[in-house]
């Protein structure tokens, strides 16, 4: 690292750049639990595009790497930083530039968290449909550079189905307006679906043009359903599915979640041993379809209440949404995120069960029942993640790809599951990506070694030093 560039990046921001034993010790981890081996050199808090390219310029000019960082709720470890490199935080870019509520769109800055935009947008009429359970945590601009999904994407989509244009400071500082503000839009090359789910690597998002839903009326109605065995579940919300119902949210968890969750929320023990989806309908139809989901769900084995409270609704939805907190309450997680097509939920759970016997573990597992994205937890009492734990979590990945799924499907790759990407994508895919990000970052500067880490098959085919080591 230039020894100048902290002093360069203290006489352009002043007391923006941020040297705390506080900040430097957060910027080392996310919410995966992991954390990099030693500070960064500094966190800049931007707080204007101007900010951001000035920032890129000197670490440019200095060839210092730069992460950048949201609000650090990540589960991939990919805004973790480490020696030597500055951190650029987005999180005091909140600002919401326009609403138009005639064109359903929104101008935000990054940093503004999705629950907040939604509270603002509601005043309208109005809601931004991505809507991960860190909803009330994450930013927009993490959200886009993950490309998050969350409990409502089955029905309304993910948040690749809701951006319309991006503004991004490239990593020598320039900065590009990506998109259009049209409904309809096909000039070039459709860059801003490249920088969805990004993870930092092609560069900051400055801004960005979001594409908002009317809210929905009518009062959603939810449906609990519990079965006695996890394959029993998957069958049901399989049939859910089967049936044509559009729920709007449809969650399993299986009964070490919902023991976990219970426990954290000091809420009576569930019953042993059973398996749980909780399902929302919503719009004008809301009741007639419960009706119809909870008559699948018992000719399928369920045990079935519906409740059209709106508060005692969000209660049982919260139990999901806690199932984070309860995970990282029982240890270090490493959290998978393989999703699958749907008719293969019941046989993923079949591999996981058989990857527990085989390791002698157990694999706590959440899902998002309604688009075949799991989230299998491993847990340990170690700081690391032991080696035959990586083992067993290589099986599961592997058995998701046979069963026609993917690594990630929402988390992303970060530093976490860099050692796969290779794999799914094969060698050559692997390399145009690759590429791909040298064509925005020639010099490496934006998140070195997160995402395309080397793998075993390059080192052994090749000996090649090509990629680029993470300085975490
Ligand atoms: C309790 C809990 C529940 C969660 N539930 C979900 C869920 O349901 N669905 C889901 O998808 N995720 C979920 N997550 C994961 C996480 O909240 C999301 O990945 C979220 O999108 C990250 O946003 P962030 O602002 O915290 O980004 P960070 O963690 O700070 O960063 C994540 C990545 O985005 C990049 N980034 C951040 N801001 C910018 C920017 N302005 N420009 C360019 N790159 C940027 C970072 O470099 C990094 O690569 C959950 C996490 C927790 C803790």
């Amino acid at each position: 690292m230039d020894p100048t560039a902290l002093n360069r990046l203290r006489g352009a921001l002043g007391d923006r750049v941020d040297t705390t034993h506080v900040s430097l010790e957060a910027a080392r981890g996310d919410r995966s639990g992991h954390t990099s081996a030693a500070p960064p050199l500094a966190v800049v808090h931007a707080e204007s595009p101007a900010d951001v390219q000035e920032t890129l310029r000197i670490a440019h000019e200095t060839g210092t790497p730069v992460v950048v960082r949201g609000a650090g709720t990540g589960l991939a470890g990919a805004a973790i930083a480490g020696a030597g490199e500055i951190v650029l935080s987005t999180l005091r870019m909140r600002r919401v530039l326009e609403i138009r509520p005639d064109d359903l769109l929104a101008v935000v800055e990054p940093g503004i968290l999705n629950a907040e935009l939604d509270a603002l947008l509601s005043e309208h009429g109005l809601w931004w449909p991505p809507d991960p359970a860190s909803r009330d945590i994450s930013t927009v601009g993490g959200n886009i550079a993950t490309g998050a999904g969350g409990l409502l994407c089955a029905k309304y989509g993910v948040v690749r189905d809701a951006v319309l244009a991006v503004d991004l400071v490239l990593a020598d500082g320039r900065l590009l307006h990506l998109g259009h503000r049209s409904v309809k839009g096909v000039t070039g090359l459709d860059l801003t679906s490249l920088v969805i789910g990004s993870e930092g690597r092609l560069g900051v998002i400055v801004g960005a043009t979001l594409k908002l839903r009317r809210l929905v009326p009518g009062t959603p109605c939810t449906i609990v359903a519990t079965f006695p065995a996890v394959r029993d579940a998957a069958r049901g919300s399989a049939a859910v599915t089967a049936s044509g119902a559009e729920p709007s949210i449809m969650e399993f968890m299986d009964a070490r979640c919902l023991a976990a969750v219970h426990a954290l929320l000091e809420l009576p023990p569930p019953r042993a041993g059973v398996a749980q989806l909780t399902i929302q309908t919503d719009g004008r139809s809301a009741a007639v379809e419960a009706d119809q989901i909870a008559a699948v769900l018992r000719d399928a084995g369920g045990t079935v209440t519906l409740t059209d409270d709106p508060v005692q609704g969000e209660e049982l939805l919260r139990i999901r949404r806690s199932m984070h907190a309860a995970m990282a309450a029982l240890g270090t997680t490493l959290i998978e995120d393989v999703s699958v097509p749907r008719s293969a939920m019941p046989a993923m759970f079949d591999e996981i069960a058989r990857i527990e016997r085989d390791y002698g573990i157990e694999i706590p597992t959440v899902a998002h029942a309604g688009d075949g994205n799991l989230h299998p937890n491993f847990i340990v009492q170690t700081p690391e993640i032991p080696e035959h734990i990586w083992k067993a979590a290589d099986e599961l990945f592997r058995a998701a790809l046979r069963l026609g799924g993917t690594l990630t499907g929402e988390h992303g790759i970060g530093t976490l599951k860099s050692r796969w990407l290779a794999e799914e994508l094969g060698e050559d895919q692997w390399q145009l990506q690759r590429d791909i990000v040298r064509v925005f970052d020639p010099a490496g500067i934006l998140a070195p070694g997160r995402v395309y880490a080397p793998h075993a098959s390059q080192h052994h085919a090749t000996g090649s030093n090509d990629a680029e080591e993470p300085h975490a």
